[in-house]
């Protein structure tokens, strides 16, 4: 294929790109927006593939049916509760396989393509930084989602040392891979530097500030790949990695503006339950009220404003169908019934929102934060179900709780507040929430599918 003719169809897949971006902004357009997208990255495959002939198709085959292989097995068995450990992981993998790719443009004698010198040895020390800081970092917030890594630095300042002094080691190797480009070892140092500032950089994050994180690692995947077409003269990879790096960014503002944190303050701010944070022996001690589903089902008899709050407990339970199986039959009965989506409720952006789609709940029940903060005061019941942090007072409360700050929902507010949950554990953040223990709080003790069939049932009988 010609130069001319590979150009015209990058720029249709970029083309591409964009639209299936665009088709991402809402629920409705979403999967058309999927399908685009994935067409575009097949015909930049397809032509990088007519194009290039660095790897030989022995090779690729070898690499897809492996990749394929491991792809198809981890899609078919993967939990939707891990989706989140996944998309880490993917991003980690990104980061990676930039890294290498650069590393192999660098060591191949003469290089791999005829780019500039300079952009290729720049490119290539930025794809190295960006990409093994993103493996690494990647790793440690798949760990923290699994929930295998719970360890949080002590020292803040040593930490913020630490982090200063491997970034500009690895801005220094960087600059000497750029100056002496045959000197293989900088750039294997600068790899090995960056990993570990991948690692120290994450590990302090955590609590409820993880979102943010992995909306960051996912943009810098995307920057990681947008230097590597630098270094290959690849202009759909730099197009496409801008797109990523540029989204992951305005995701992270999202999820910052949602946490109400400056970006700075989630990277270099501590985090995670203090000696100050109150234990939950003094939070909940023989204040907490539990009910029966046939208890609540009485309170629900009256109700005509029901506000529905999911949250994580709700994926791991998968509960949307019978939620929406209760939210429907409390309609019949004559309630209004609103769902209230937190921007950080699940383990992901829009975990909520894809659940209760998935469910049929229509779109114009579900409510975002600042819309039905409001509506709390008049509500009879607020039923939380499997949500924690997102509706733990200490947020609007107690300046010394790790999420001080973080915009909540009220439900404390409501008439009733029903907790669905199996125990008094604490949510993603390890801290204790006294809504608990409010007044008008009632705890009702079961798995979320279970407890909301049994409410459901318990509700039809009278
Ligand atoms: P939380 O993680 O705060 O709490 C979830 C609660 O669900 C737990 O307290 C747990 O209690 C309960 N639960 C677990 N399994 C079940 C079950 N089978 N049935 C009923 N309840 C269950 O969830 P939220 O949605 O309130 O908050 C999300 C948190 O995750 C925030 O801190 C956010 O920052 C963080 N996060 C969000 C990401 C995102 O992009 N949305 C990404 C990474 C982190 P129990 O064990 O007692 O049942």
């Amino acid at each position: 294929m010609g130069i001319s003719l590979i150009n015209i169809v990058y720029l249709v897949a970029s083309v591409c790109f964009i639209l299936g971006l665009k088709g991402l902004v809402s629920p409705r357009t979403a999967p058309r927006g999927n399908m685009i997208g994935a067409f575009g990255m097949l015909l930049a495959v397809v032509a990088t593939l007519l194009d290039q002939h660095i790897v030989t198709f022995q090779l690729i085959i070898i690499g897809l049916v492996v990749g394929g292989a491991i792809g198809t097995y981890l899609a078919l068995t993967v939990e939707m509760t891990a989706m989140p450990q996944m998309v880490a992981a993917f991003n980690g993998f990104g980061g990676g396989a930039s890294a290498l790719v650069a590393a192999t443009a660098l060591l191949a004698p003469g290089g791999l393509t005829n780019v500039p010198p300079t952009q290729l040895y720049v490119a290539t020390a930025a794809s190295g930084i960006i990409g093994a800081a993103t493996f690494t970092g990647s790793m440690v917030a798949w760990a923290k989602l699994q929930g295998v890594l719970h360890w949080q630095p002590k020292s803040d300042v040593l930490q913020k040392t630490i982090n200063a002094t491997l970034f500009l080691a690895a801005l220094a190797l960087g600059a000497l891979v750029v100056i002496n480009p045959t000197g293989h070892w900088a750039y294997w140092l600068l790899v090995a530097v960056a990993s570990v500032l991948g690692v120290t950089l994450t590990v302090p994050i955590g609590g409820a500030d993880m979102p943010v994180v992995i909306a960051l690692l996912n943009s810098y995947s995307g920057l990681a790949a947008c230097a590597t077409g630098f270094v290959l003269g690849n202009n759909v990879l730099i197009i496409a990695g801008s797109l990523v790096g540029a989204s992951g960014l305005i995701l992270t503002s999202i999820m910052c503006k949602a946490m109400n944190r400056s970006l700075a303050h989630v990277l270099f701010g501590t985090l995670g339950p203090t000696a100050e944070t109150a234990s939950a022996d003094e939070v909940y001690g023989g204040k907490v009220k539990s009910a029966s589903a046939e208890e609540a089902a009485m309170i629900f008899e009256t109700a005509r404003l029901v506000i529905i709050v999911p949250g994580y407990g709700m994926a791991v339970a998968q509960a949307q169908h019978s939620v929406r199986d209760l939210a429907n039959l409390l309609h019949e009965r004559g309630a209004e019934v609103q769902y209230a989506i937190h921007p950080v409720a699940g383990r992901m952006p829009g975990h909520m929102n894809v659940l209760l789609a998935e469910a049929d709940v229509p779109y114009d029940q579900l409510f975002a934060l600042e819309d039905i903060n409001d509506s709390f005061p008049e509500a009879d019941i607020a039923l939380v179900i499997g949500a924690n942090d997102v509706v733990n007072p200490s947020a609007r409360e107690d300046t010394t709780s790790p999420i001080y700050g973080m915009p909540i929902l009220d439900v404390d507010k409501a008439q009733t507040v029903m907790i669905i949950k199996r125990s008094l554990s604490p949510g993603f953040a390890g801290i204790p929430n006294p809504l608990f223990a409010a007044p008008n709080a009632l705890m009702l003790y079961g798995d979320g599918k279970e407890m909301v069939r049994e409410l459901t049932a318990a509700l039809r009988e009278q």
